[in-house]
């Protein structure tokens, strides 16, 4: 599925990890309870397993979920030729920091 045809949220003033805290207005959750989400989510649907939420969704070793978050727009590769670090963009310009190129 394209990113571009997910639908638009509206933060409500309450978490959406369901707690029922009020959060600060343009924000879906309280402090880490996205976090708690992803883990309930996960838990509940798919015991836990991040094996069988890949599944659900036809990835695995055979068919790359970092290779569709690069090929969505999501995440960036290294540039660096021979390297095969893939991550959100912040996350490969440190990476590229500390490994120096
Ligand atoms: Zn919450
Ligand atoms: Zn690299």
């Amino acid at each position: 599925m394209a990113l571009d045809a997910l639908p638009r949220l509206i933060p409500t003033g309450t978490c959406w990890c369901g707690c029922g805290r009020q959060v600060g207005l343009g924000s879906f959750f309280a402090q880490g309870h996205d976090k708690v989400a992803e883990g309930a989510l996960l838990a509940a649907r798919y015991g836990g397993s991040v094996a069988q939420l890949l599944h659900a969704h036809g990835y695995g070793a055979g068919h790359s979920v970092t290779a569709a978050a690069v090929s969505e727009g999501a995440w960036d590769e290294c540039s660096h030729s021979g390297c095969d670090y893939v991550g959100t963009p912040t996350s490969v310009r440190t990476h590229q920091k500390r490994a120096g190129h």
